[in-house]
């Protein structure tokens, strides 16, 4: 078993604790990692200040930092496959995930933000004859990036790729259950030739190191995505030093489901919304709001293809729902499970753990129909592969049903008009509107949440520009020397 340590200054350091991560599908160990501490969050921050400072990555030719972020995307495709695999046994998720989205999505963003390093603009600023007037666009300084478990290696790209194309040094740190694939990196990142210090991979508890990364004096960022309830930790930390932050929070995503839909492509694509990753997705369709009409015709469908789900061991090449990710996040799971016979009755599909897998923190993909508005399991995050199905009569109807939520990360619409669905989808309180489709995300297109699901953009220009500070800088252009007195 591979034994990790903290990647600090683009060396491994060794420190006094270490933790193991665990394979979900066989609950076997897969490897060791180190146990930061305080002090070597200390550490890591300041190895990051320092290389700032140095000038040796922000005043770094900006076509140099290109290539070198380019080099690191060739890298991770080089070792996609030990990457993919990684991915499956820290996450278990299924292999045909990993690598059809994963990695690809992990180097695609890369690649996006390696592109964009020279094209980094301010502008200019009209403001009469006496003064010329623009804007530069600076790197922040120090980003700490902490990710959640779900995405590993895809989730940490979203901030690093960004963060270090705009000439910011960062320190990051993955989710405890599944450290692997970002401290994977660190040989990558040398390989690459990133100067030292650039890039900080810090592994350990969010109570221990993530709180004393998010409260560091010298931290200028706080790129945080994961659970409401840390991100109002989050925000709290960012007034100690009146830092920067942006973050990308939980959800609970409507499919909206009009009585001209064509079935047969709803039903495929809410699944694909839904069970994606276990339901273990920020962005996942979790209340499905159909049309009185076609209620019962949809659910009919939408239980006959769940049936047809393979649940297994994520390497198994056929297997396209792999277990949750630990064993307490299965137990949350369960209890909802639970709380929803008692909410809405028993589910028209699954409900429990599949037969014939024993070991492995297993649940089957469960689908409640006729799930009141007022239920728990309507209205709070789930975060595995549990549906709800309530029926509503008409468009207006539906709109209402899908913004009555406290969050507003994503949605869909299901129509077979997409005007409508455009009219639609300015109505809907959400930071992604999909029309007839659900969970595709592009390196070039934003991300974020509107009301409890965050704040900020992550991907596209919006996602750089994030980890940039506007400058204005004025030039006075009067004839003879400005006076006043
Ligand atoms: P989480 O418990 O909030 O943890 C997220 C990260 O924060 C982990 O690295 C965690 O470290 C760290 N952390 C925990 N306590 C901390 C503290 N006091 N100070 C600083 N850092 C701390 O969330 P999760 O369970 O990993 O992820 C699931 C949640 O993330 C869901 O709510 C989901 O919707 C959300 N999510 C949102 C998006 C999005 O783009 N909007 C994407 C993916 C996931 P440890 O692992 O060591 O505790």
């Amino acid at each position: 078993m591979k034994d990790y340590g903290l990647f600090i200054d683009n060396h491994w350091v060794e420190t006094s604790g270490t933790f193991l991560s665990i394979n979900p599908a066989t609950e076997q160990p897969i490897a060791k990692f180190a146990m930061a501490n305080k002090a070597d969050v200390d550490r890591a921050v300041k190895a990051a200040r320092k290389a700032f400072d140095s000038g040796v990555w922000s005043e770094m030719p900006a076509a140099e930092r290109g290539r070198i972020l380019r080099r690191v995307a060739d890298l991770l495709r080089e070792r996609s496959e030990m990457f993919s695999v990684a991915e499956t046994l820290d996450t278990g998720k299924p292999i045909f995930e990993s690598r059809n989205i994963d990695i690809p999505t992990a180097i695609d963003s890369i690649e996006y933000y390696a592109s964009l390093t020279v094209d980094i603009n301010g502008k200019c600023i009209p403001v009469g004859d006496t003064a010329l007037d623009y804007t530069v666009r600076e790197p922040i300084c120090v980003v700490a990036a902490i990710t959640p478990w779900n995405f590993p290696l895809a989730l940490a790209f979203r901030k690093l790729a960004p963060a270090l194309a705009a000439g910011n040094t960062v320190v990051v740190k993955p989710a405890s259950v599944t450290p692997l694939t970002t401290v994977m990196l660190g040989e990558i990142f040398t390989a690459a030739g990133m100067p030292e210090g650039v890039v900080n991979i810090i592994t350990g508890s969010g109570s221990t190191a993530g709180n004393a990364l998010i409260h560091h004096p010298l931290v200028d960022k706080l790129s945080f995505t994961g659970s409401t309830e840390i991100g109002r930790d989050v925000i709290d930390a960012s007034k100690d030093h009146i830092c920067e932050f942006c973050l990308e929070l939980g959800g609970k995503s409507p499919a909206v489901v009009l009585a001209d839909a064509n079935l047969d492509a709803a039903v495929d694509g809410i699944l694909f919304g839904a069970f994606l990753n276990q339901g273990e997705c920020c962005c996942a369709a979790t209340r499905v709001l159909v049309d009185s009409s076609i209620h019962k015709e949809f659910v009919d469908l939408l239980v006959e293809k769940t049936s047809k789900i393979v649940v297994g061991d994520g390497m198994d090449e056929s297997v396209r729902m792999g277990p949750l990710v630990s064993d307490s996040h299965r137990n949350s799971v369960m209890d909802y499970i639970e709380i929803g016979k008692s909410e809405a009755g028993e589910p028209v599909i699954g409900g429990g753990l599949p037969a014939g897998l024993d070991r492995g923190y297993f649940v089957e993909p469960t689908i409640f129909d006729n799930v009141p508005e007022s239920s728990r399991i309507y209205r709070e995050e789930i975060f595995g592969p549990v549906l709800t199905v309530t029926a509503f009569d008409g468009a207006d109807e539906l709109v209402r049903a899908a913004n009555d939520t406290a969050y507003g990360l994503a949605a869909s619409i299901w129509t077979g008009d997409t005007a409508v669905g455009q009219r639609l989808s300015r109505r809907i309180k959400a930071g992604t509107v999909w029309v007839n489709l659900h969970n595709f995300l592009y390196s070039q297109a934003p991300y974020g949440g509107f009301k409890q699901s965050g704040i900020g953009r992550e991907l596209g220009r919006e996602g750089l520009e994030a980890y940039t500070e506007v400058k204005n800088v004025i030039t006075w252009l009067g004839q003879g020397a400005f006076r006043w007195y």
